[in-house]
């Protein structure tokens, strides 16, 4: 990427991305413009190759631009692009889920993780009829409005808007938790058990860095929504068809009320699912009074891609993502231990973060505390070795099936001359 590219996309589009993190502003540095991208690779305007650890931020689960998915992504173009009315091929995609994840009754397909979200917390305050909405600090649902509510304290505190243009009495009706803090939920639903419409939480943390439920922590949500007539959300726009066939869920072996699931469901396309109890995903129009529509959604594209990949993505298939993870979490274990870095590496199946940190993370107020300068330098040095790892403390890595082991030691090898890059800054 030029200089030129820069400032020509900074003219016409806002800070030159699509989406702010692509914009690099945590760590500095310019963002390289990407014109390819197969397998584990990304080709960059200037033709320099990374190993992609970003994988269009997790959809990319079986590398990128598979060639099985492709042909029916070609395939479904030729028929037609949208049709706005019902096909025969998202009835399939929505027997595939409800066939494959427990907890999905009924299903409605929407054309983001945003609206997913959205979508289910007004189910919930819908089925309810009850207004408030917990979330826990660290958990990024999505950019709507009631859940761009960002960490108080570690205490439960009414929500502050995140963003500029949300006014407050928007978000008064969000409280937010520390994650993995259950005795303040259930102090929460000690005052407020005729007020809580439902519990959303990213099952296991990607946006804080990649943060695990404790023990008890997922099926406490789910016990105490139930004994309160309240909804539990499990948010695995991330986590969902990732982490195992079902998400953090079968991973888990739990069942929420209602789930919402994005990225890898998408095939690299854009569509989003959400769903559960058909008692409450009935209460949806055109059957229940709860509104919520969209002219792309189920989009036939999208919905070929989904067939095809979860297809792809068979029992196998995430038994090699939890080698390939554990291949890397060694690695880059192995290497903190030689350098005797203040650093700690957690990872759930495909999914791990690096954190400047000792760690353990168990929330976000460890997560906060780690050293995003060091972060940055480290980042940094990574791509200039060609490694294209995500640009800030908070976010995930994601494997996919495309990580050969030969090309995950290649970027141990570099991540042990990134880190030696930080060792020598820190020094
Ligand atoms: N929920 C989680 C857990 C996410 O990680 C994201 C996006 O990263 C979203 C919701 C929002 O999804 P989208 O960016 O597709 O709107």
């Amino acid at each position: 990427m030029t200089a030129s590219d820069l400032s020509r996309a900074q003219n016409v589009l806002v800070g030159g991305v699509n989406s702010p993190v692509r914009a690099f502003t945590a760590v500095g540095g310019q963002p390289p413009f990407i014109d390819r991208a197969h397998g584990a690779h990304l080709f960059d305007s200037e033709g320099k190759i990374y190993i992609d650890y970003i994988n269009s931020w997790g959809p990319a689960i079986l590398g990128h631009a598979h060639p099985e998915v492709v042909a029916v992504v070609k395939a479904a173009a030729d028929k037609g692009l949208s049709f706005g009315a019902p096909t025969i091929a998202e009835i399939e995609l929505a027997e595939l889920l409800v066939n494959r994840i427990d907890s999905l009754e009924m299903i409605r397909c929407v054309s983001s993780g945003t609206e997913a979200t959205m979508s289910a917390l007004r189910v919930a305050r819908g089925a309810t009829g009850r207004p408030l909405i917990v979330k826990f600090d660290g958990g990024y649902h999505g950019h709507s409005d009631c859940l761009l509510v960002q960490a108080g304290s570690g205490a439960a505190t009414f929500g502050h808007p995140d963003s500029a243009g949300i006014p407050a009495d928007i978000v008064k009706n969000t409280v937010n938790l520390a994650y993995n803090d259950l005795p303040k939920l259930e102090a929460l639903f000690f005052f407020f058990s005729t007020t809580i419409a439902g519990v959303i939480v990213e099952p296991v943390s990607g946006n804080m860095g990649v943060v695990p439920p404790e023990p008890g922590f997922l099926e406490g949500i789910i016990a105490l929504c139930e004994k309160y007539g309240a909804v539990s959300i499990f948010d695995e726009v991330m986590t969902g068809c990732r982490l195992s066939p079902s998400g953090a869920q079968g991973y888990y072996g739990l069942k929420p009320a209602l789930s919402c699931f994005g990225k890898v469901v998408g095939g690299g396309l854009p569509l989003a699912v959400y769903g559960g109890k058909k008692e409450l995903m009935q209460q949806v129009s055109p059957l229940g009074p709860i509104y919520q529509a969209g002219t792309l959604s189920g989009n036939p594209l999208s919905v070929a891609a989904a067939r095809k990949t979860l297809e792809l993505m068979d029992d196998a298939a995430y038994l090699e993502l939890e080698k390939k993870g554990a291949t890397l979490q060694d690695g880059i274990q192995s290497i903190i231990n030689d350098l005797k870095l203040d650093a700690c590496v957690q990872r759930v199946g495909s999914m791990v973060t690096l954190f400047f940190s000792k760690g353990p993370i168990k929330n976000w107020i460890d997560s906060s505390a780690s050293d995003k300068g060091r972060f940055a330098v480290f980042h940094q040095a990574l791509l200039e070795r060609g490694v294209y790892w995500p640009p800030s403390q908070f976010e995930a890595a994601f494997i996919s099936l495309a990580h050969t082991d030969a090309i995950l030691q290649e970027t141990i090898a570099k991540i042990r001359l990134a880190l030696m890059a930080v060792s020598e800054e820190q020094s």
